[in-house]
């Protein structure tokens, strides 16, 4: 049975827009997995120390039919091909790959939470989200174009490609 599970994918690090189209492609090309949507690029102010360059993020959401922890597996190879460089929490990286949501499931394991436990509070998450689903809800009913992340946000600018 496929299951849909909508990813969230960043990178400052490195040619940022490069890394998220090629990590796209790569999430495209994962087994048992089909991309079924993407949203465009932004480009973000970091969350945390300011001495680094901006993000460039995107969402897509994958028909799949891993597990929750083996789609985390593979997101995590994934950020490890893109030789990910990450030397302070909240610092430069150059690809990052979070589990924003796996269907309607709520999962609290010591690896994985779901749904992703920043999801509401980011801009650069909840936007994209709405950009291919403005009518979604998250586990708990709650609509994603309420969230306080869903406002407009100066930092958070729409890039062309
Ligand atoms: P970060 O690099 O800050 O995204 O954090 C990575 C760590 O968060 C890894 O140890 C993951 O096992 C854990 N983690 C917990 N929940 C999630 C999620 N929903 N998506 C991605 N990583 C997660």
């Amino acid at each position: 049975m496929s299951h849909r599970a909508w990813i969230g994918l960043g990178s400052n690090l490195d040619h940022p827009r490069r890394q998220v189209l090629s990590a796209l492609e790569d999430l495209a090309g994962l087994p048992l997995t089909k991309l079924s949507a993407c949203s465009s690029l932004y480009g973000s102010r970091p969350v945390g120390p300011q001495d680094q360059p901006d993000f460039v993020n995107a969402v897509a959401v994958l028909d799949t039919r891993l597990s929750p922890l083996a789609l985390l597996d593979q997101l995590q190879a994934l950020e490890q091909r893109h030789r990910r460089v990450r030397k302070r929490h909240w610092g430069p990286r150059t690809l990052d790959l979070d589990l924003l949501l796996y269907d309607d499931r709520v999962l609290d394991l010591p690896r994985l939470v779901v749904p992703h436990p920043w999801l509401a509070e980011r801009a650069f998450v909840v936007q994209p989200m709405l950009e291919i689903a403005p009518e979604l809800c998250l586990p708990n009913g709650q609509p994603l174009n309420r969230l306080s992340a869903a406002a407009p946000s100066n930092d958070l600018k729409r890039l062309s490609l």
